[in-house]
């Protein structure tokens, strides 16, 4: 039987999450879920230098918003704790030892100066990317170099060190990648990564292959900028004797032009978010997420799902629920994703109109703190639903369906207002005063006849109507807004309206 499925997302808080790291926890959630695996969340924060306060509550309160949520994590709980590295640091000193002890490592003491130095001279000998490695050890401060009495010494006196690989020489790690294929990497491109740090901590690579093991992960899936890594990592479950994970290295997700990584400075410099929800620095910018401009989490989600991702048939639109079903890693692509910020919208925009409108009068009312009656906010949704990408923008657009318009648009006006149209509103006023039924076929009815009697085009009248009456030159059906105005308010905006309109005409 194979071993059941457990997948893990494990970010450093080095800041906010990037769309990117979400949709390697929506991949990874989805996999787990597809195969009736664990999803956890494991705290990547080795790296106490770059740890930025804030960042972890940050991806979990991004994961919840998303609604991906690990069953195991910090806060969370599970048999394989604690999920952050820093509260497992006392575990990781004894792999390294072990690793020394079969030969697979070694104690480096070089100082900080010392390894300048050798880059220095290094580049003055023409090379500029002098790497500690399996020729160039032999030169330096090692256990590998000092008698063994010597080593006793230093560690004895408690001289700093670090724990580095011993890479062997040309040798070829081979591992396969569920997205890739095979991968094969010769160990001569390899250095002799640190494993272990001086102030007593693993550094990223050695943490993350013992809790990959101890918390028994079978698939290890994450962005395609560890796949330079996993060459060592194979190296190090071989020098460990552990089984190796199965490995699937996810698409990078790129600018929208195609050029280049999608980076965290790109959003805002660009005009769509990068981040998942709002992030304010501790200089206090702030770099703008999806939730705060409006964006339903499912839209984000399925947006994400498909930069990468295809089910192989024309489908757009999943719920979370039908992504479990279908996902699979095979047709994740190797190519790089481009993100496209208008698809995006079209996204927000199809999940918008799946909305029921009794969920988006909840919304709006949220939003209008109770202004306006429950029946008028249904009508907002009837109209402007069709015409809206987020909630907020039915409101913004269709304000004129529950107040008089504020403003008329000037542009429109100074470009469609004819010398004679103010006189054909007039008339159209009168007609409208005698009207006796006002739903939208009686109005309509009547426009119709109006037209054919004064031998008028529609364009002629509609536009002119429209404006006076909302202050804009589009939205939905004239005749559904008059109905739902009722005649008294009309003819109010009518009156109102032309007087506006000719003194912007007049200006
Ligand atoms: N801590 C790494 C990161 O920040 C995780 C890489 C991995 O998943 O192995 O993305």
């Amino acid at each position: 039987m194979s071993k059941p499925v457990r997948v893990r997302f494990a970010p450093s808080p080095t800041g906010p999450l990037h769309m990117g790291g979400v949709r390697t926890a929506l991949y990874n959630y989805l996999f787990a879920k597809k195969n009736n695996g664990t999803f956890i969340i494991r705290i990547e924060d080795t790296d106490q230098t770059r740890f930025v306060p804030g960042a972890q509550d940050y991806i979990m309160d991004a994961l919840n918003w998303c609604g991906i949520m690990p069953t195991e994590g910090p806060g969370i709980g599970g048999d394989y704790g604690p999920y952050i590295q820093s509260e497992r640091k006392a575990m990781y000193r004894p792999y390294a030892e072990e690793l020394v002890k079969n030969d697979k490592a070694y104690y480096a003491f070089d100082t900080a100066e010392e390894l300048e130095e050798m880059r220095e001279q290094a580049k003055k000998m023409g090379m500029p990317n002098w790497q500690y490695n399996a020729v160039t050890r032999t030169a330096m401060k090692n256990s590998l170099t000092l008698p063994s009495s010597e080593v006793e010494r230093l560690l004895e006196e408690e001289v700093p060190y670090v724990i580095r690989m011993k890479m062997p020489r040309n040798h070829d790690v081979r591992f396969h990648d569920l997205i890739r294929g095979w991968v094969v990497v010769n160990t001569n491109n390899l250095d002799d990564k640190v494993l272990f740090k001086s102030d007593g901590m693993p550094t990223y690579h050695l943490a993350n292959i013992v809790d990959d093991h101890t918390m028994e992960i079978s698939h290890v899936i994450r962005g395609e900028e560890w796949l330079p890594s996993a060459p060592l990592h194979v190296m190090l479950y071989d020098a460990f004797g552990w089984d190796t994970p199965e490995f699937a290295h996810l698409p990078l997700l790129l600018r929208p032009d195609g050029n280049g990584k999608l980076s965290k400075r790109d959003g805002d410099r660009l005009g769509f978010p990068v981040f998942p929800t709002d992030w304010v620095t501790e200089e206090g910018e702030l770099y703008s997420g999806y939730r705060e401009k409006g964006y339903f989490p499912g839209a984000f989600l399925n947006m994400l799902a498909l930069l990468g991702w295809n089910p192989g048939t024309a489908q757009e639109l999943f719920s979370l629920d039908e992504l479990t079903q279908v996902f699979t890693l095979e047709r994740v692509s190797k190519a790089g994703a481009k993100f496209d910020p208008d698809k995006t919208k079209w996204f927000q925009q199809q999940y918008l109109r799946q909305q029921s409108n009794s969920e988006l009068v909840d919304t709006l009312n949220t939003l209008c703190e109770g202004k306006y009656s429950k029946e008028q906010l249904t009508v907002v949704c009837d109209l402007m639903k069709e015409r809206a990408t987020f909630v907020a923008d039915m409101l913004i657009d269709g304000s004129y369906l529950v107040e008089k318009p504020l403003r008329f648009d000037e542009e429109t006006i100074a470009k469609k207002w004819k010398p004679e149209t103010t006189f054909i509103m007039q008339e159209w006023k009168e007609v409208v005063t005698n009207l006796s039924q006002f739903d939208a076929d009686a109005i309509e009815s009547a426009f119709k006849n109006f037209l054919a009697e004064k031998e008028l085009g529609i364009g002629a009248v509609l536009l002119p109507f429209r404006l006076t009456i909302t202050g804009v030159g589009a939205g939905p059906g004239m005749f559904d807004i008059a109905s739902f105005l009722g005649k008294e308010e009309v003819l109010d905006r009518m009156e109102e309206g032309l007087k506006r309109i000719i003194s912007l005409t007049h200006a």
